[in-house]
């Protein structure tokens, strides 16, 4: 059985900055648990062990032969998942570890066809690539509840947030199954229920495959170029709401957050327009991804756009990363702004001949993590960064995880940043 007492444990801020060795330990019996529920519910990763020679049972110098590639979350044949719904579910239950007892109609658009899954209890939260091809992953109730947890709690190890208190400024949009806006906006709702405001209303899912794959039909060609004459509306009416609530909050504490795109927008409108928009000086801002592969501006000049546009110390400007296939993000400390591993997850770099690398010093290597809290799949994923980790820990703060010293792409592997999503979507 999956042991959800065990993870909840495990998914706890106070583990930052318990002794390394009492949370591995922790952190590798929850890995041994997830790992056999997944090996006897999910056929796909049944499959895939016993090809490797694993079983149920795992020890922990095996872990780095359960990780499955990422590529899992978008093997799916068809075209438009929505215009074959029976076929589509069919995928979807083979690569997904709880049952989903319902019958898809979809031959709707696929924002309905992701809303019948999510009714029926299953979110397929999405990413895309530069091909159009969109990544689903299926996460049940559990599933969800732990991705809030795991935000919340990794937040919490770093700012220490006023639950029920805080007022957030969001650019993302209120309504989307794209996995990174729809994990801001339940994370902002679930640390303050009515608290939290929506620069953009809804984004569609066709509207994002549109826009990353390009119109396939004559329909979405006309579509295409509607789109494309109101995106610039659409981003500046983002930032003109976004720069009202900034102006209603002068002094006061909030957390605002969106890609770094709108973030460089709003500032630069606010400088031009001499508005004031200096927010309290407990306020934070953060972006997700800003500086992963293709950044738009570099640290220190955002740094700057920041401080004057908002009043704000650089220091409580974090950023995030985190993967869509994940439950967790890394966030910058506000002490030496670096990013920490959650420790509810496992970190294996691999090097070029697919060998696990010793976890020890600064080592560089392909990306896998080892995430127990997800139930509907295995959480057990190499992706395609390339990550540089300091296995010593944080120089500036106390914790006693791991910290992300770099992030770039593995060539050849297309871009499929969320937030360059967000950019290629909404950005006029
Ligand atoms: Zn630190």
């Amino acid at each position: 059985m999956f042991d959800t007492g065990l993870i909840e444990k495990l998914v706890s801020s106070e583990n930052y900055f318990k002794k390394k060795e009492d949370v591995e330990k922790l952190r590798h019996k929850a890995i041994k648990m997830s790992h056999k529920y997944h090996f006897e519910n999910n056929k796909f990763y049944h499959d895939y062990c016993k090809l490797k020679g694993v079983t149920g049972d795992i020890k922990s110098e095996d872990f780095h032969k359960i990780v499955i590639p990422d590529g899992v979350f978008k093997s799916y044949q068809m075209e438009s998942p929505e215009k074959s719904p029976q076929e589509f579910k069919k995928w979807v239950d083979r690569i997904s570890s709880v049952p989903l007892d319902f019958t898809p109609k979809g031959m709707g658009s696929l924002e309905s066809f992701l809303q019948e899954f999510y009714s029926n209890g299953m979110l397929l939260g999405f990413s895309s690539g530069t091909s159009g091809k969109l990544t689903f992953l299926p996460r049940d109730s559990f599933t969800q509840s732990m991705l809030i947890r795991s935000y919340t709690e990794a937040i919490d190890a770093t700012l220490k947030l006023n639950k029920g208190k805080e007022n957030f400024i969001l650019g993302i949009p209120k309504k989307t199954f794209l996995q990174v806006g729809f994990n801001g906006k339940v994370v902002a709702n679930s640390i303050s229920p009515g608290n939290v405001f929506h620069a953009f209303e809804e984004l569609k899912a066709d509207i994002i495959r549109l826009r990353m794959r390009g119109p396939r039909s004559s329909k979405e060609k006309v579509m295409n170029y509607f789109i494309k004459k109101m995106l610039p509306r659409i981003e500046k009416k983002a930032i003109t709401s976004i720069v009202g609530q900034l102006e209603k909050n002068q002094g006061k504490r909030i957390v605002f957050m969106g890609p770094p795109f709108l973030i460089i927008g709003t500032a630069n409108y606010v400088l031009e327009h001499g508005i004031n928009a200096k927010i309290g000086k407990d306020s934070f801002l953060a972006s997700t991804g800003g500086f992963k592969g293709r950044a738009i501006v570099s640290r220190d000049k955002m740094n700057d756009l920041i401080e004057e546009a908002f009043g704000l110390d650089p220091k409580r400007y974090i950023d995030l990363y985190g993967m869509t296939e994940s439950n967790s993000i890394m966030i910058d400390c506000m002490e030496g702004n670096n990013k920490h591993i959650p420790p509810w997850m496992e970190v294996i770099l691999f090097d070029e001949h697919m060998e696990p690398i010793p976890q020890e010093g600064k080592v560089t290597g392909n990306y896998a993590f080892l995430e127990p809290s997800s139930k509907s799949f295995p959480g057990f994923i190499t992706t395609g960064d390339k990550l540089k980790i300091d296995y010593e820990g944080c120089p500036s703060c106390n914790k006693t995880t791991p910290i992300l010293l770099s992030i770039e792409r593995l060539p050849r592997i297309e871009s499929r940043g969320c937030s360059g999503v967000l950019a290629k979507t909404v950005a006029g």
